[in-house]
This record gives C-alpha cells, sequence and structure tokens, in this order.
C-alpha cells in the first residue's frame, strides 16, 4: 500500500493535507500519486498513546501520520498507508482524503 498525496495537475506540484485550489498556480484540478515511504523527522506522542510522526516525502511536502504497529523515531524511514487493513510491521497512516470537504467516513480505530 501506500499513501494518496494529492498532485496539482497545474503545475506538478504534491500538497499535503489536500487543498481545493493548488496555492502555488491556482489550479483546482488535481491527480494523486502513490507514494510509498517517508522518512521521519519529529514524532509527537499524544496524552492516550497515539504516535504521530512528521515525515518528508520525495519531492514533496511533509506530510503527517499515524505510527502503527510499533515505535518509530527521527531519521527512520517508515512505509506509508490509506488503509489500516493490508499493512504488517511499523508503518505511518495517512488517511485518504480526496479534498478537505469529502472527509464523510468514519476512520476506524486501531
Ligand atoms: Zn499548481
Amino acid at each position: 500500500m501506500s499513501a494518496a498525496i494529492q498532485n496539482c495537475l497545474g503545475c506538478g506540484n504534491l500538497l499535503f493535507p489536500a487543498r481545493l485550489f493548488c496555492p502555488d498556480c491556482g489550479a483546482e484540478d488535481f491527480s494523486t500519486v502513490p507514494v510509498e515511504h517517508g522518512d521521519v523527522t519529529e514524532t509527537t506522542k499524544l496524552a492516550d498513546g497515539t504516535l504521530l510522526a512528521t515525515l518528508t516525502i520525495p519531492g514533496g511536502p511533509s506530510v503527517v501520520g499515524r505510527v502503527t504497529g510499533g515505535p518509530a523515531m527521527s531519521g527512520d524511514r517508515l512505509p506509508l498507508a490509506n488503509d489500516l487493513k493490508t499493512m504488517t510491521g511499523v508503518y505511518a497512516y495517512v488517511p485518504l482524503r480526496s479534498t478537505p470537504n469529502e472527509d464523510t467516513t468514519n476512520e476506524e480505530k486501531p
């Protein structure tokens, strides 16, 4: 699996989180590209124990995902996934959202 990252069809920028229009060129047409891995630059542990990671992706922005399946620390390269059911091992879960206003699904809790 992979994370699906928004790709501007106007200028080719990768955007995260998904936007309604490109902040660089103003285009409103996007595709999504699969991104397999990200490099952890920072982690944050929430009060409930959830570990969030900020990861850089090749040629793109930083993305934020939930570390699932084990610990992670800065410098680790983690697989990215947008589906909690298909991955094993340690990975970063980056939920799939086609646009900011279309998030009508309820995310599953682990
Ligand atoms: Zn653009």
